[in-house]
């Protein structure tokens, strides 16, 4: 399928059209950024890993019967995918405690989460994403009632099979973030899953294997994101 005009760029990733109002190509480029887009850099490969790591989680998912957005991988850099309008929150499941939740609550970094926390944020850089709750939701307008519930089943299923294949391959998946659009008036798992959008501690040294290591200026962010892919069995 062709690519034609840039329709949006987004802080790592460019949306295209294409001949079919109903699929668009995702381009994921190097950028990094960190802090609500205050800093930004160029990782060499960082595109072609997160492309490819994202089109192997979403077929994963996929398997298990999670709807998501994700068609087929076009190139290094690039995928097809429905063409959604996208639902303008975040969902986060955190089975660790650890940055923002320890930031606002004072609780300790690592500490288990037994239940889970689910948490909804504001897709909005000028306003540095702020926590909302479903009340937020419904009185703007974000998404019905019945997205928000469907949003917050698939996140928590999302959580089950990620969980235990990051286990397997001895590494716990401390949260990460999800966002859902709208498709044919369903829901989809849209958006990308990446160590950019996701804690990943290797289970026995609880080394940082994420995009943690390049908000806090740990180093070695290409690598681990390359370990991990390889760990898991991501084709790269
Ligand atoms: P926190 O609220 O602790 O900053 O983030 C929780 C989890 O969601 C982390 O895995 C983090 O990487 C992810 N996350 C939260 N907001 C964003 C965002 O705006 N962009 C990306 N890429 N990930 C996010």
């Amino acid at each position: 399928m062709q690519k034609l005009q840039q329709l949006y760029a987004g802080k790592a990733k460019s949306v295209f059209a294409t001949e079919d109002q109903d699929y668009v190509v995702l381009s994921f480029r190097d950028d990094t950024s960190a802090f609500d887009g205050e800093r930004i850099e160029q990782l060499s490969r960082k595109g072609e890993i997160n492309n490819k790591f994202n089109a192997f989680i979403m077929e994963q998912l996929a398997v298990a019967g999670i709807p998501t957005h994700f068609e087929k991988l076009l190139s290094a850099n690039e995928a097809l995918v429905k063409n959604m309008k996208m639902i303008p929150v975040e969902c986060v499941v955190r089975n660790v405690a650890s940055g923002s939740l320890v930031r606002r609550l004072g609780v300790e970094d690592g500490m288990e989460l037994n239940p889970p926390v689910f948490e909804f944020f504001l897709k909005n850089d000028a306003l540095h994403d702020p926590m909302v709750n479903e009340y937020h939701i419904a009185t703007f307008g974000w998404a019905t009632d019945e997205q928000v519930q469907r949003m917050k089943a698939l996140t928590f299923e999302v959580n089950q099979v990620l969980k235990k294949l990051f286990a397997d391959a001895g590494m716990i998946l401390v949260d990460y973030k999800l966002e859902f659009g709208v498709f044919k008036d369903e829901v989809y798992l849209g958006d990308e899953f990446s160590p950019d959008g996701c804690r990943l501690w290797d289970a026995e040294t609880r080394k940082k294997l994420d995009k943690d290591r390049f908000r806090q200026g740990l180093g070695g962010v290409i690598e681990a994101y390359e370990e991990v892919a390889q760990r898991i069995g991501v084709p790269l």
